[in-house]
């Protein structure tokens, strides 16, 4: 199953969305594999953000990433990138489709709810930066819950 790397930013946390959020992805039949509260820390906002080191806004973006705890998740399903960037909208909310994360909670592009992985390659390495190997495996349940029980 293809997974990706989600994560609701600080602002996102700190106005209490970690549920609405969630509830959009559950809702639309994707699973959540693996989840937790980071406070990022320079080194790890800079090798998330690499590929835009040399943006004027490269600076304020480690700043705000790093501005409180961020709320990281991993999540699988078909089509997961499209799927979870379509839900995300479009980088600016001035210009995301109502209906979307950033179009219904965002007003700026420097402070829009979430981030997900533009590729399932750039999910890999992001999983990396943020999960350890037995963060992992303890997630490795089951597709039936019940299966293997006897009661
Ligand atoms: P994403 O993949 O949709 O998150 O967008 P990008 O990869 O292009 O940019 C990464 C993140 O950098 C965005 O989600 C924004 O938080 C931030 N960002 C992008 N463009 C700007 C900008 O012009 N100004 C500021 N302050 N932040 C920006
Ligand atoms: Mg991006």
């Amino acid at each position: 199953m293809e997974r990706t790397f989600l994560m609701i930013k600080p602002d996102g946390v700190q106005r209490g969305l970690i549920g609405k959020v969630i509830q959009r992805f559950e809702e639309k039949g994707l699973q959540l594999v693996a989840a937790k509260l980071v406070q990022i820390t320079m080194a790890q906002a800079a090798a998330h953000y690499e590929e835009h080191r040399d943006k004027p806004f490269f600076g304020e973006l480690l700043e705000y990433i790093t501005s409180g705890p961020s709320f990281a998740m991993i999540w699988a399903g078909e089509e997961i990138i499209q799927v979870t960037r379509a839900i995300n909208g479009k980088t600016n909310p001035v210009e995301a489709a109502p209906g979307t994360i950033r179009g219904d909670y965002a007003l700026r592009k420097g402070v829009n709810v979430i981030h997900g992985s533009d590729c399932l390659e750039s999910a890999e390495k992001e999983i990396a930066n943020f999960f350890t190997h037995e963060e992992l495996a303890c997630f490795l349940y089951p597709a039936d819950p019940k299966e293997g029980m006897t009661t």
